[in-house]
C-alpha cells in the first residue's frame, strides 16, 4: 500500500481527470469547474482541482465507494485519487443570501446554472479534460484575455448577496494584474459599507491572502480607491504617501512573517498611538495572539529606531537588537531613512563582532540570594543594571558583577 500510493501519487490533474472520467462513464456530466480553469488557461499551477458534475450526492457516492460529504447539503463530495483531496460538487443554483454570505439553500441545477451562481467571469468557466473542451457561457476566456474582473450577471445584485465577493475582486485583481470592469467597480464602491455584516473571520482570511501575496501594495492600493479600506481596518487613515512600505517587501512572504506585512501597512497609512491601533486591528482582523504581538513589536521597535537610536547607550542597542521582529523594524525604517538603517545594520554588525549580543547574565536573583542578600523590590533594578555593564563590557567576570551589585545597593 505504502509503496504504491507512493508510486501511484501523479500530479493532482491527472488524479482529477480519473475522477471526472469515472463519473462521465457512469453517465454523469462532470467537468473541472473554476479557479483551477482560469489558473490553467493563463499558464498557472492551479492549486487545487474541482470537479462539479451532474450526478447527486448519492450518485458520486455510487461512483466512488470511499467518497464521504463535506458539506452535503451543499452537494459537496471529498474523493481522494492517488492520495489528492478532490472536491466533487454538484451543480447547483444558491438560494436567498438572507445573511449575505451563504445561501439559505441549494438547489441541484443544470451546468449553465451553476456557472451563474459564480463570482466573476474568469471564474465561471468549466473544463472537460477527457473530451478537451473549454465551457465558456460568460465569456471568461475573453476577460481572461483582457485581464478584466467582471462580475457575472448584474454587479449590484452580485454583491449584494455576499459581500465578501468584494474583497475577492480586490485579491484577484492585485494577484493577476488585472482590472476590475468599471460598472463592477462601481457596485464595490456603491456596497463598500456593507461589508462591515460579514464575518470578521472571513474578512480577516482574505486580507491575509492579499498581504501575503506579492501584489499586496496593490492590493491596499485598490481597497482605498474602491472604499474598502475603512470597513476593513475599522479606521479612516488612508495612505497619503502611497503603500512604499508595502512595496518594499520581499515578494513573497511566509505565514511566518504576517506581521512584517501588516506593520508595513499600518506604517504606509500612519500609525499613532501604537496600541490603538493594533488593538484596532487586531479586533477588525481577528489576528491570532502572535501576529498581534509581532505587528505590535514591530511598530514599537521601528519607533524606537527612529527616534531614540542614535542616544541610545551600547546596552540599550543591544537588548533592542536581540529583541524578536528587530530587523523587520530596520527593513521598515530603510524605507524612510536609508542612512539610519544602514548605520544600525553596520553598528549591529560591530557589536557582535566584539562579543556575544544577549550573554547568559552573570548576576541573578540566586546569585545575589546565595550572597547574602535578603529578596527585595530592589533586585531588578540591580540585575539590570549590572546587565548593562555587563553588555557594555564595563565588567569582566561574575565576581565583578558581584562587586557591582555590592556598590549598588549600597548607594
Ligand atoms: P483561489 O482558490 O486561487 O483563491 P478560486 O477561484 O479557486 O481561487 P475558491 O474560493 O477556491 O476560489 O472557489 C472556487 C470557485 O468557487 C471560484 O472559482 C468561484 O467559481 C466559486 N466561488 C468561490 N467563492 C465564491 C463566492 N463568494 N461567490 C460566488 N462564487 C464563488
Ligand atoms: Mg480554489
Amino acid at each position: 500500500m505504502g509503496f504504491e500510493s507512493i508510486q501511484g501519487r501523479g500530479r493532482a490533474e491527472d488524479a482529477a481527470c480519473e475522477v471526472v472520467r469515472a463519473l462521465q462513464e457512469a453517465g454523469h456530466e462532470a467537468v473541472f469547474a473554476g479557479g483551477c480553469v482560469r489558473d490553467q488557461l493563463i499558464g498557472l499551477d492551479a492549486e487545487d482541482f474541482d470537479v462539479a458534475t451532474s450526478a447527486t450526492t448519492e450518485q458520486v457516492k455510487a461512483v466512488f465507494a470511499h467518497a464521504y460529504g463535506v458539506g452535503e447539503s451543499f452537494g459537496v463530495n471529498l474523493v481522494r485519487r492517488h492520495g489528492w483531496p478532490i472536491q466533487v460538487a454538484t451543480f447547483r443554483t444558491e438560494g436567498p443570501y438572507s445573511d449575505h454570505r451563504r445561501p439559505d439553500h441549494v438547489t441541484f441545477a443544470t451546468i449553465e446554472e451553476d456557472a451563474a451562481r459564480r463570482d466573476f467571469t474568469i471564474n465561471g468557466m468549466f473544463w472537460d479534460p477527457v473530451k478537451e473542451v473549454l465551457i465558456d457561457f460568460h465569456d471568461g476566456a475573453k476577460d481572461l484575455e483582457g485581464g478584466i474582473i467582471r462580475a457575472i450577471g448584474d454587479p449590484v445584485a452580485r454583491f449584494d448577496e455576499d459581500h465578501l465577493r468584494m474583497l475577492r475582486a480586490v485579491r484577484f485583481a492585485s494577484r493577476l494584474q488585472f482590472e476590475i470592469e468599471p460598472q463592477t467597480a462601481s457596485a464595490i464602491q456603491a456596497n463598500a459599507d456593507q461589508l462591515a455584516s460579514i464575518s470578521r473571520e472571513r474578512i480577516g482570511d482574505e486580507i491575509r491572502r492579499m498581504l501575503l501575496g506579492k501584489s499586496r501594495a496593490r492590493s491596499a492600493d485598490l481597497l482605498d480607491e474602491l472604499g474598502l479600506s475603512t470597513m476593513v481596518l475599522g479606521d479612516d487613515r488612508g495612505a497619503p504617501e502611497g503603500h512604499r512600505h508595502l512595496a518594499a517587501l520581499p515578494s513573497e512572504l511566509d505565514r511566518i512573517a504576517y506581521p512584517k506585512a501588516l506593520a508595513s501597512w499600518a506604517v504606509d497609512r500612519g500609525v499613532g498611538e501604537i496600541s490603538a491601533l493594533v488593538d484596532q486591528w487586531r479586533e477588525s482582523l481577528m489576528l491570532s495572539n502572535d501576529d498581534r504581538s509581532g505587528l505590535e513589536s514591530i511598530l514599537k521597535l521601528h519607533r524606537q529606531i527612529l527616534d531614540n537610536w542614535q542616544s541610545l547607550g551600547v546596552a540599550a542597542q543591544k537588548r533592542l537588537a536581540v529583541l524578536p521582529w528587530f530587523s523587520a523594524a530596520v527593513e521598515l525604517v530603510a524605507v524612510e531613512e536609508p542612512e539610519l538603517a544602514t548605520e544600525v545594520r553596520n553598528r549591529i554588525a560591530e557589536l557582535a563582532s566584539e562579543g556575544e549580543m544577549a550573554p547568559a547574565a552573570w548576576l541573578s536573583g540566586a546569585v545575589l540570594i546565595e550572597a547574602g542578600f535578603a529578596p527585595s523590590p530592589e533586585f531588578t533594578r540591580v540585575i539590570d543594571s549590572v546587565y548593562d555593564a555587563q553588555l557594555e563590557g564595563r565588567i569582566g567576570s561574575p565576581e565583578e558583577a558581584l562587586a557591582l551589585a555590592r556598590d549598588l545597593f549600597e548607594n
